[in-house]
Parts: C-alpha cells; sequence; structure tokens
C-alpha cells in the first residue's frame, strides 16, 4: 500500500456570513502548507455545498464558486501529496452522507496505524473511493452506532495513532480534534462579526488568523475536541495528556510561515535563536553571512548578529517560482535551484562568504547553491545549517525522502562538506536546537533529526 505523507493546512469558520469566502482566504494564507489541490466545503440549511480541485488556493475557485458556497460555516483545506499521482478522489476535505446527515473532513497530518484500520474496515465492508487516511475516519464514524457525533468522533480518533489535527463539520456542528501528541498544529481565534456576535476561525497556522482579522485565542490542546454549535464552544479531552508529547520541530526549522505563532512561540524568533546558537557552537573567520532565500534568512540574521560579520543579500529570489520539492523528479529539482535563485557577483566576489539554510536534507540544494556563489566569485564558501542532520524520514506528515536519499544517514560531515563542496560545514546541534527553542525534547518530536519516533512504526519502513 503506498503511504500517502500530507502536508496540509486547514481552517474552520463558525457563524458569519459568506464563510466560505473567509476559509478560502485563510488557505490563501497557507498555501505554502499546500499546493496540489484546495476545497472548501460550506454548512447552507443543514446541507454540504462543496467545491475542491487540483492546483493552487487562486485557480481552483472562481467568483462564482465562492458564490455558490452560500452558508454561515465552512471548513477547508490546502493539499500536498507526494507520490506523483495527485487524484481529485484524494483532495480535502472528504465529505460523506452518514446516517445522522452531511460529514465533511479535512486533515493535517499521517495516521501511522492507517494501513491496519483500512484493511479491517475492507474486510468488514467499507468501500474505500481514495487512497488517503483521512478517508478512514469517514468509514469509523459511519460504523459508530452513536447518534451523538461528539461521541462517535471520540470513540473513532481512540483507534487511529500518529499525527492528526482535524476540522470536521456536520450538519449543525463545527469541530476541532488534535491528536494526544499534538504533532501538528491547529489554533482558535475569534473575531467580533457585524451583528455583534462572535466568529470563530481553526486554522492551522495563526498566518491566517492574521488575514482574517480574528484574535488568536489559543491552540486546540493535545488529546482535545474542541467544538461549535448553535449553544456556544464546548470542549472534551478524548485522551489523558502524555507525558511525552511531540510537536513537530520541523515545523519551527521549515514548514511554518515565519510570520505565525506555531505551539505557542514565534516561528520568526525560533529560526533567529536557531542562527544565534549556530554562531555560538560554530565559529569561523568569514566577510559576510548570507542566507538562502527565503527559507534561510531569520538563522542568517540571527548569526549575522551574534557573530558581528555583516549580513548581506548576496542571493537573489524569483519569487515567481514555487518551492523546488513541488518538482517530483532529483533531476528537475536541481534544475529549480537555478530558475530560482540567483546569485550577486557584485556582493560575492573576492569574500569568504558564509551561506545559511534551513535544512540539508539530500544535499542536492546545497551542492547546487554553492556552486553557484562559487561561480559569482566567492573567495570561499563556509555552509552552516540552522538544524541538525536529517537522518530520518517522517511518518508524521512531512514530505521527507526515505533513509537511504538522506545523505546525512549515511555519510559523515566530511563526506558532506566534499560532496556539496563547501570549504567547511557545520550544523547547529540538537542540543543547541532545544536551547535555541527554550523547549526540552519531552514536548517535541525531533525524529527526523534523532530518529526517535514517538510512535510504534507499524508497517511503515525507514527505507
Ligand atoms: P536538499 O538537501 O537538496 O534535499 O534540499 C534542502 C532544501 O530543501 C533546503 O533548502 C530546505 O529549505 C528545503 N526543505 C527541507 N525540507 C523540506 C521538505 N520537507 N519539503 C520541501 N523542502 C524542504
Amino acid at each position: 500500500m503506498k503511504t500517502w505523507r500530507e502536508e496540509c493546512a486547514v481552517v474552520g469558520v463558525w457563524n458569519q456570513n459568506e464563510a466560505a469566502r473567509l476559509a478560502y482566504l485563510g488557505l490563501f494564507a497557507m498555501q505554502h502548507r499546500g499546493q496540489e489541490s484546495a476545497g472548501v466545503v460550506s454548512l447552507y440549511e443543514n446541507e454540504h455545498i462543496h467545491h475542491k480541485g487540483l492546483g493552487l488556493v487562486e485557480d481552483v475557485f472562481s467568483e462564482g464558486d465562492l458564490v455558490r458556497l452560500k452558508g454561515k460555516a465552512a471548513i477547508g483545506h490546502a493539499r500536498y501529496s507526494t507520490t506523483g499521482q495527485n487524484l481529485l478522489t484524494n483532495a480535502q476535505p472528504l465529505t460523506a452522507q452518514l446516517y445522522n446527515g452531511p460529514v465533511a473532513i479535512a486533515h493535517n497530518g499521517n495516521i501511522v496505524n492507517a494501513d491496519e484500520l483500512r484493511t479491517k474496515l475492507k474486510i468488514e465492508g467499507s468501500i474505500f473511493q481514495g487512497t488517503n487516511d483521512t478517508e478512514i475516519l469517514l468509514h469509523l464514524l459511519a460504523k459508530n452506532p452513536s447518534s451523538d457525533l461528539i461521541e462517535a468522533l471520540k470513540e473513532s480518533v481512540n483507534q487511529l495513532d500518529g499525527a492528526f489535527s482535524f476540522v470536521v463539520m456536520s450538519h449543525n456542528k463545527l469541530v476541532a480534534i488534535r491528536d494526544s501528541y499534538g504533532f501538528r498544529p491547529l489554533v482558535l481565534g475569534k473575531k467580533l462579526n457585524e451583528e455583534k456576535t462572535y466568529t470563530y476561525v481553526l486554522a492551522s497556522e495563526t498566518c491566517a488568523l492574521d488575514l482574517l482579522g480574528a484574535q488568536y485565542v489559543r491552540e486546540i490542546e493535545p488529546g482535545e475536541i474542541f467544538w461549535l454549535d448553535d449553544t456556544g464552544e464546548h470542549s472534551i479531552y478524548f485522551a489523558s495528556t502524555r507525558s511525552r508529547q511531540a510537536r513537530c520541530i520541523f515545523e519551527h526549522v521549515y514548514f511554518a510561515r515565519p510570520d505565525s505563532v506555531v505551539f505557542g512561540q514565534s516561528v520568526y524568533e525560533s529560526r533567529k535563536n536557531f542562527g544565534k546558537v549556530l554562531a555560538l557552537e560554530n565559529q569561523v573567520e568569514a566577510d559576510i553571512v548570507v542566507p538562502v532565500p527565503d527559507s534561510g534568512v531569520p538563522a542568517a540574521i540571527g548569526y549575522s548578529s551574534q557573530s558581528g560579520i555583516p549580513f548581506e543579500l548576496g542571493i537573489i529570489r524569483n519569487h515567481y517560482v514555487g518551492r523546488t520539492f513541488i518538482q517530483p523528479h532529483q533531476s528537475i529539482r536541481s534544475f529549480g535551484v537555478k530558475i530560482k535563485l540567483n546569485p550577486q557577483s557584485a556582493i560575492l566576489t573576492g569574500k569568504r562568504v558564509i551561506v545559511i539554510d534551513d535544512s540539508l536534507v539530500r544535499g542536492t540544494t546545497s551542492k547546487k547553491i554553492i556552486g553557484l556563489v562559487r561561480a559569482a566569485g566567492a573567495k570561499e564558501v563556509h555552509m552552516r545549517i540552522a538544524a541538525p542532520p536529517t537522518i530520518g524520514p517522517c511518518f508524521y506528515g512531512v514530505d521527507t525522502p526515505i533513509k537511504s536519499q538522506l545523505i546525512a544517514s549515511h555519510q559523515s560531515i566530511e563526506e558532506i562538506k566534499k560532496f556539496i563542496d563547501a570549504d567547511s560545514l557545520a550544523y547547529l546541534s540538537m542540543e543547541g536546537l532545544m536551547y535555541a527553542m527554550k523547549a526540552t525534547k519531552k514536548n517535541f518530536c525531533a525524529a527526523c533529526f534523532d530518529g526517535d519516533y514517538p510512535t510504534p512504526l507499524y508497517n511503515h519502513k525507514l527505507n
């Protein structure tokens, strides 16, 4: 069975005229979390209206679609899948008509025991439409005898292991659920509307709340089911608090937008601190600090301020090219670096340059960038990575390749330095990463850096 790894955005809007329009805007703010498909489902007179499609949010929705998506509640989803097979059946929100009415689900994360559950459900007679793990929750709900959606959700999500931040909408409720490890973010915001009542917004990242003019209230807690209905807001816990929580450190390293507050901490500040600690741990004499834009910029600012070495935008990015990782093939990926990044000879010629990036995965990007920086005239190139070496794949929703493609899993730092053709190479240490986050390993999942997976892996293979 193919594994669908999801890097997604979810959004929910409750009690707002033109709720679908807000959900659409929320997805716009979170487009970086997934560019392959987008969808919105609205709630109108106890029924659901849906629209979803393949492509970017701006390509998927027309003005006419948004007019058709009537109602005062809506959920939305933007999705990135990694298998190359990009099917509309896997686009979300997923919808179904159950015994008690319509249900729509949008999911961020990856359920690690999905194959086991899917097989069991198929043996029991469930017919699956697509191949993504989110559909499992629909089938578990469909089979649950309780007529109370919250009760059915509680029993269903207790069977899931792994990463899930869900927004779920029925004919009369908007529900948010976060797995008990807290892998993926999910936040609640509120704003006063024209009717002088509160509009509620649920979103993967606070940058969506900012765009919608909603005040950040709090995170949905790990193990919590939070819901809104005509009687107001409610909350229960489907699981007790774990002593080992597992917020994804990679959200802070790379994935989230820097202007978001994730797990209660500013992503921009974390990245700046990664750079500062990196400078403390790995000193090198140089003339300028140059970020790989945009992902390396906050860390380079931190590195420069800590080391006193001037910050320069020595590499300029073409903003009309998407992230290189959208391209599925290695050959296209390395070409993508050239389309996207242009080193400036006027800044780099004759200089000893420290190049900062947020992470090094396969090493292809760094190799290409160092080649371009040298060709632009740099005298020395010192690569500094604002995260520890990536040694393990992610099974919880970030697209990391299998172990054999992770260069640091089988090569020493010296070997990687040679491969990328740097004069020196250094990474942030694991201790430095946690110190910069003011966190302990007890609260975070850093399995991509230390191989310590917080859940069983079931049938998932490292390679
Ligand atoms: P590479 O070492 O060539 O595989 O790519 C490393 C680059 O990809 C870095 O510049 C990161 O900013 C970026 N990156 C790291 N992790 C991911 C990911 N999960 N998805 C997309 N891009 C990533």
